[in-house]
């Protein structure tokens, strides 16, 4: 008896889903039932099926044997006796594209390569697919640039894939060490490159030659959407100090040394060479004062700078490990590791999480 009734109910069950099928109803009245708007996703077959009087006639509509790969809207008409109902098909996409193949590049300072080389990108939808690199590079500058493939398919969504480009001097061999921590540091023409990270301190410094010429793309694009999000908040940032070059540096340096000695001086102002303002990735925000980190922006930025790649480069308690005195205005681009240094707002240093010192020879 129980059998029979689970027969039954999966034997209605069917006819159910049969009918649920069957989008085209008449209906006692001999009228044409039906969603006049129908979604689908891309990738999906249109089960639009009528009864044998009717026919459904879409404009434009590009299918593969009756699947939709383009996202849009379609229009069509209904024809049921003599007479014409119009009809909407909206087909969305909401995967996201997928990226492979993505790897790190190296090439001789002058020598162009084709970024995307070896990658392979796809999405379910046959929409164009627009891709980007994210980030600042020059093929005719050594270094290390920390660039991100972004693709983004025709409804928006979006993958990225991180990789280095590596730009070195022709037949230069790379000097490669390990840091503490177990993280590669290498010297391409006079840079230090912890992990990929540009390094400028106490232990590392930058050639008096190195001059990006101001702040980099990746400080300024990041910035600036921090400075938005924190003007809604109610909280105003902007760069007090940004790019210093090696000569400025060296008579800023020097004026204080003249004022409060070198040993004082070395702990607040950087030796020519060694400052972070040369990398073009720090800045001075709102105001150099020890009582900014107290501010309502002050708190602001130590809250919620990692969010854009920024990081509090000279936390407090850090004195011994970063060489310098807490400064709560002045922040750091380093892209994706600035969450984990952010620490839930117990901010670790670049020096302790890379593994490596801060000290003058
Ligand atoms: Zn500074």
């Amino acid at each position: 008896m129980k059998k029979k009734l689970i027969f039954a109910c999966i034997l209605a069950i069917l006819i159910i889903c049969l009918i649920c099928l069957d989008k085209v109803i008449l209906d006692k009245k001999d009228t044409l039932k039906y969603d006049k708007v129908i979604k689908l996703n891309v990738g999906d077959k249109i089960i639009y099926s009528i009864s044998n009087d009717t026919t459904i006639k879409w404009d434009n509509i590009k299918d593969e044997d009756g699947i939709i790969y383009y996202t849009g809207t379609y229009k069509g008409v209904i024809s049921y006796k003599n007479k014409e109902y119009p009809i909407t098909m909206i087909v969305e996409d909401k995967e996201k594209p997928t990226i492979e193949g993505s790897h790190d590049i190296e090439t001789n300072v002058g020598s162009e390569v084709d970024l995307y080389d070896g990658v392979t990108i796809s999405d379910n939808s046959h929409d164009e697919i627009k891709k980007e690199i994210v980030g600042s590079y020059d093929f005719n500058k050594t270094g290390i640039y920390n660039l991100t493939i972004k693709v983004t398919d025709k409804s928006g969504n979006e993958e990225s894939s991180d990789f280095k480009l590596t730009v070195k001097e022709k037949n230069k061999k790379i000097n490669s060490k390990t840091s503490s921590k177990g993280y590669k540091i290498e010297e391409i023409s006079g840079i230090t490159y912890v992990n990929g990270i540009l390094i400028a301190n106490k232990t590392y410094s930058l050639p008096q030659t190195y001059n990006p010429g101001g702040l980099l793309k990746d400080f300024t694009d990041n910035f600036e959407l921090m400075r938005k999000d924190a003007l809604k908040e109610g909280v105003k940032l902007k760069v007090v100090s940004g790019f210093r070059s090696y000569d400025i540096q060296n008579n800023l340096y020097n004026r204080y040394v003249a004022r409060d000695g070198k040993k004082e001086a070395d702990t607040y102002s950087a030796r020519p060479g060694h400052s972070e303002h040369q990398t073009g990735l720090a800045a001075d925000i709102n105001s150099v004062d020890n009582n900014f980190g107290e501010t309502k922006e002050g708190k602001w930025l130590s809250d919620n700078c990692y969010k854009y790649g920024f990081i509090l480069r000279y936390p407090k308690g850090k004195e011994s490990i970063t060489g310098y005195i807490y400064e709560s205005w002045h922040i750091r681009y380093v892209g994706d590791i600035a969450k984990e240094l952010y620490n839930n707002g117990n901010w670790i240093s670049l020096e302790e999480y890379l593994g490596i010192t801060s000290q003058y020879k």
